[in-house]
């Protein structure tokens, strides 16, 4: 039987994060039970682009290096990496691992920095050598609300796999969201991480990944199974089922247990580690529950598209970068999303560094998603 852990941490003193991941992987059967003495193990935070730690947007610091710490304490090799959301250069990647303070756990603990920078292509997806050369991976997702697939956590972490550039192919490809879970399970299928941690003790509701609000969850919880591990934290945000559009495609192809009736959880009970009133993202996930000919009259009447705040926009480029069907411009005069060509992948909103990006919609999508 599938089995998740659930235990309290209120904050990211070192010590008490510590023990919390212990504990959380004890009830697992310990780390020993996942890593063996000697492995190259991966470490893989969601660190999604160059943000601060209390910003909630990144796995935190301390929780990576309490990571660090048990894999070394099994006599393996820990490698911490991650490919950030849509950057594309060593010199981005390095940016995001000073500012999330990974470069700094990395020194501190002796474990080793991977950019991602070769790949191997598996089913059509170039995925990091560093993870398929790793004995083992740890995956740590944070708790956070996204606004394209609604929530993002161990399974989505996994795409990270994938370095920049393709994760924005990938979008414009799939530019509904129903269709982009797929590939999410594509990826994650591909190199199955041994053990799943989720960093749910300042999480993020509202408009995640990158600009909703942090609030304080005080959880971890431990899976091998990244599937089990989410299903366990849609119960506890209660996110309806025929919401759950990666769930319901885990389900529907058989990977993981999704079924929360079949999943053991140990430690706090759900009912117990609830996070009332959770706030799930203002987009229009509601519509990709309706097949495509109804979906695309409701578009025409709901309108919900990212809208750069001229007055936050500090004309970095990021977000230009990043749009998989090229609808941003950025000059001296303006900063504009062209939403004739716009996909509504959302990645512009997902990776500007200043909150400048935000969800517009209009009266009838407010009146029909109110917070
Ligand atoms: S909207 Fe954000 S990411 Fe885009 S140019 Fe402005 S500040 Fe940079
Ligand atoms: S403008 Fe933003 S939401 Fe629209 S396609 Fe480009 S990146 Fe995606």
């Amino acid at each position: 039987m599938a089995k998740v852990s659930i235990v309290r941490c209120v904050d990211y003193d070192g010590e008490k994060v510590g023990d919390a991941l212990f504990r959380a992987v004890g009830l697992l059967g310990g780390i020993e039970s996942f890593v063996k003495k000697g492995e190259a193990v991966l470490i893989k935070p969601n660190l999604l682009s160059a943000r601060d730690p209390e910003e909630a947007v990144c796995t935190h610091p301390e929780f990576v290096r309490a990571a660090v710490r048990l894999v070394k304490e099994a006599g393996a090799r820990p490698l911490i990496g991650d490919s950030p959301g849509n950057f594309f250069t060593i010199k981005d990647v390095d940016s995001v691992y000073e500012k999330t303070g990974m470069r700094r756990v990395a020194e501190e603990e002796g474990a080793g920095l991977a950019r991602f920078d070769k790949v191997r292509v598996i089913n059509g997806f170039p995925v990091a050598q560093a993870a398929l050369d790793a004995s083992a991976i740890i995956s740590l997702p944070k708790l956070k609300t996204h606004a394209f697939t609604v929530m993002t956590g161990a399974i989505k972490n996994s795409f990270g796999l994938i370095p920049g550039l393709f994760k924005v192919e990938c979008h414009r490809t799939k530019p509904k969201p129903r269709d982009f879970v797929k590939v999410l399970l594509d990826v994650y299928s591909i190199r199955k991480p041994q053990l799943c941690i989720m960093d749910g003790i300042l999480a993020m509701e509202g408009d995640g990944p990158a600009a909703g609000t942090p609030r304080k969850t005080g959880l971890i919880l431990a899976s091998s199974d990244g599937v089990s591990l989410d299903a366990v934290v849609s119960r506890l945000v209660d996110l309806p089922l025929h919401k759950d559009m990666i769930i319901n495609e885990a389900r529907r192809r058989s990977i993981g247990e999704a079924d929360i009736n079949n999943i053991e959880v140990t430690g706090e009970a759900i009912e117990d580690a609830k996070i009332k009133d959770f706030k799930l993202p203002k987009t229009a996930h509601n519509l990709n529950l309706l097949p495509d000919f109804l979906t695309n009259i409701f578009t025409r009447v709901i309108d919900f598209r990212p809208v750069i705040d001229e007055k936050l926009c500090q004309k970095c480029e990021v977000c230009k970068n990043s749009c998989p069907v090229n609808a941003i411009t950025i000059n001296g005069e303006t900063s504009q999303i062209d939403r004739e060509i716009c996909v509504r992948c959302f990645c512009c909103h997902e990776v500007c560094p200043y909150k400048a990006v935000y969800i517009k919609r209009n009266l009838i999508a407010r009146l029909l998603w109110r917070d």
